[in-house]
């Protein structure tokens, strides 16, 4: 029996070994040749373990170059945009971010190596229960997730140093830019849904003059609205 256990623990050790030889290829050749030099940025890629994020059926492919199904139409995002889009909110060991789009809460594990807080929203009830408790398992403690409609930002929590959307929205919504802090950035696929979009860089000047810059072009889930 004994025995059995410690086979048993060996493999896993043997798996846990692989899947960190996959994380670190993928980080060398889909994320550091394309380009992110941020070290916090590059050090929380090699850190996350994504393969605990994507649904059983996907472990395989979690380190492949693209974005994965998670259920409910929606997907984790390709592995390079999650860390182009970090770099550019400027994360710092300070910071208050906010997330819009938890999903299977990789983006969010991301952030929290880096950060001091982050809190998420998710509109799908299932998927912001199903990141909170993966969340939870990897041991994100300053992560908080909320379920509702991220159009409305998070006011009590508000002003973000950084704002990353993770769906594609046809405009920016004013509450989002209302709730940046003056000197931060926020990060967003804008754009129409099943088209290409751009991945836009808002930057939110002292005084609060507004200015955005578009980045490259992208392909995210919509942006839902909640029904009323
Ligand atoms: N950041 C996620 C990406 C998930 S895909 C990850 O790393 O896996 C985008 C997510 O945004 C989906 O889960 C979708 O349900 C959610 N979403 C779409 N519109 C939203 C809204 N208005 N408010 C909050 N979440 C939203």
């Amino acid at each position: 029996m004994k025995l059995a256990l410690l086979i048993a623990l060996c493999f896993l050790a043997l798996a846990e070994d692989s899947f960190t030889t996959l994380r670190n290829k993928m980080v060398d050749s889909q994320i550091v040749a394309r380009g992110i030099s941020d070290p916090a940025t590059v050090r929380a890629m090699r850190k996350v373990p994504r393969h605990l994020l994507v649904p059983p059926d996907k472990v395989s492919a979690a380190y492949d170059d693209g974005p994965l199904p998670i259920g409910f139409g929606q997907t984790i995002s390709q592995p390079y945009i999650v860390a182009l889009m970090t770099e550019l909110s400027r994360p710092k060991p300070e910071h208050g971010v906010l997330e819009i789009g938890t999903g299977s809460g990789y983006q969010a594990a991301v952030l929290s190596e880096i950060v001091k807080e982050v809190f998420t929203i998710e509109i799908v009830p299932e998927l912001g229960n199903q990141g909170k408790e993966r969340l939870q398992k990897l041991g994100c403690k300053n992560v908080t997730v909320k379920i509702a409609d991220g159009y409305y930002g998070w006011k009590e929590k508000a002003p973000f140093d950084a704002i990353i959307v993770t769906a594609a929205a046809e405009h920016i919504p004013p509450p989002l830019i209302e709730q940046l802090k003056e000197g931060g950035r926020m990060v967003i696929p804008v754009g129409h849904a099943f088209f290409v979009q751009n991945l836009v860089l808002v930057e939110k000047q002292k005084g609060g003059k507004i200015t955005s810059r578009n980045i490259i072009p992208v392909a995210f889930v919509p942006f839902q609205r909640e029904k009323k």
